[in-house]
């Protein structure tokens, strides 16, 4: 009983208006958020149905209606960061007068938790696929016009697809198009592409399909999930990064933050496990990475070297993680992610925990 008053309090805070010039319809939502960004506001428009949303905390507002007419392909979002106040601009089709936004659809004005907000998929193409290893491969899938979504580091989106008959969903972590980047703010330049970097496993039903997509075809993605808040990073001394295989993903965005934002910064190790040398995903950026930016390391572990390797050989282990993990200062203020097969994970945060880091300094990323 006590959820839902507070659900209905809340929803109090939030609304929306709306106006029209010859040729513009503009939403303004009112959210009262101090430090609003592009990646709380996700923004669809298929046909005439607008879908507006809004990240509020752990809450989610909506506008959604089938609007009054037509609308142009490309839409704007603006943010006035500070007084919380979002804007989404419609170019009509049709300078005509528009008597009222749109029927509203069912869950139009509402605000409900975001868990109980259902995923919402949009088509994207498929623009390129490049090899990365042997087997895994950067997806890169655009946007449509008409959407406008950041996904947020730490976070995944689920691709869906039909594959025989049945709609098939899998989760993924967008990476950025190469390590490093140079410029402070990818998010925003990047926002119309998605990078997908994803193993091919010659079982695998999903990435099978996936493998099959030829360019020019589309795909449906989702809005962002995860737990993950930048707010774990933005404080940091010392950032340690355990991954392994296509656990390195959620790393990608999180390195690139780490570097480029966090000012306090002064070590982020990345610890990376692998069978084999081939399977070890941008060795070259990586190393790059390490050689331009002092404050980065990179270990490469691998469980099934050649007789010619000479780095660390082996799997997750105790004796391995308390030589990596060790803070560079006495009181550091550190972060553990972690990443990988579930057992890697769970044994790693297990590890970890025996060595008396506390729950708030460790991340696992998980389903
Ligand atoms: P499946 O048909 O499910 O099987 C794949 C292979 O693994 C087969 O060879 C199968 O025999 C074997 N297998 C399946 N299940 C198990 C099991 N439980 N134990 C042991 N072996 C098993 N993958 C990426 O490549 N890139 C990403 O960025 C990425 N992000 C992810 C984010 C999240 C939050 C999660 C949970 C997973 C992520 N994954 C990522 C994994 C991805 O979601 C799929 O699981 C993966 O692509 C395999 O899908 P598939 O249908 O092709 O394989
Ligand atoms: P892989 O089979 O190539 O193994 C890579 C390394 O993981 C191995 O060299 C070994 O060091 C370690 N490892 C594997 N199995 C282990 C075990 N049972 N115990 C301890 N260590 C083990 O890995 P892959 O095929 O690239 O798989 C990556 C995994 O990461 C997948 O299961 C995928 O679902 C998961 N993943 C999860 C997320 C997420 O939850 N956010 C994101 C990306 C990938």
């Amino acid at each position: 009983e006590k959820k839902v008053l507070a659900a209905s309090a809340k929803d109090l805070t939030l609304s929306y208006d709306w106006f029209q010039t010859d040729s513009l319809i503009t939403i303004v939502i009112y959210t009262k958020q101090k430090d609003m960004n592009a990646e709380l506001v996700i923004v669809d428009c298929q046909d005439k149905r607008l879908r507006g949303e809004i990240i509020v905390d752990d809450h989610s507002y909506l506008v959604e209606v089938d609007l009054d007419h037509a609308v142009e392909e490309d839409l704007a979002v603006n943010i006035a960061e500070k007084v919380g106040k979002v804007e989404i601009i419609l170019k009509k089709k049709d300078n005509i007068h528009w008597k009222m936004l749109g029927q509203p659809l069912e869950s139009h004005n509402t605000f409900i938790k975001r868990t109980d907000r259902g995923l919402f998929y949009r088509k994207c193409k498929l623009v390129s696929k490049t090899e990365v290893t042997h087997d895994t491969k950067l997806f890169c899938l655009m946007l449509p016009k008409s959407t406008h979504l950041h996904v947020p580091t730490g976070q995944h989106v689920y691709l869906k697809q039909i594959i025989a008959g049945t709609e098939v969903v899998k989760p993924y972590t967008p990476v950025l198009s190469f390590l490093p980047l140079d410029f402070k703010e990818p998010s925003r330049s990047a926002g119309a592409h998605i990078y997908l970097m994803i193993k091919i496993y010659s079982c695998g039903l999903f990435t099978q399909a996936l493998d099959h997509l030829q360019i020019g075809d589309y795909i449906s993605v989702s809005n962002p999930e995860g737990n993950f808040k930048k707010s774990q990073v933005q404080t940091l001394e010392d950032l340690f990064l355990l991954a392994a295989g296509t656990g390195f993903t959620p790393m990608v965005k999180l390195l690139n933050f780490a570097l480029t934002e966090v000012s306090h910064l002064r070590t982020v190790k990345l610890i990376f496990f692998n069978k084999t040398e081939d399977d070890i995903l941008w060795r070259n950026q990586l190393e790059h990475l390490a050689l331009k930016d002092e404050r980065f390391e990179v270990q490469f572990v691998l469980s099934q070297p050649t007789k010619d390797w000479v780095g660390k050989q082996g799997k997750i282990s105790s004796s391995l993680l308390s030589e990596f993990v060790k803070r560079s200062r006495k009181e550091s203020k550190v972060l553990i992610c972690i990443c990988g097969p579930t057992p890697f994970t769970e044994q790693g945060v297990q590890y970890l925990k025996d060595l008396g880091y506390s729950q708030e300094e460790i991340h696992a990323f998980t389903a």
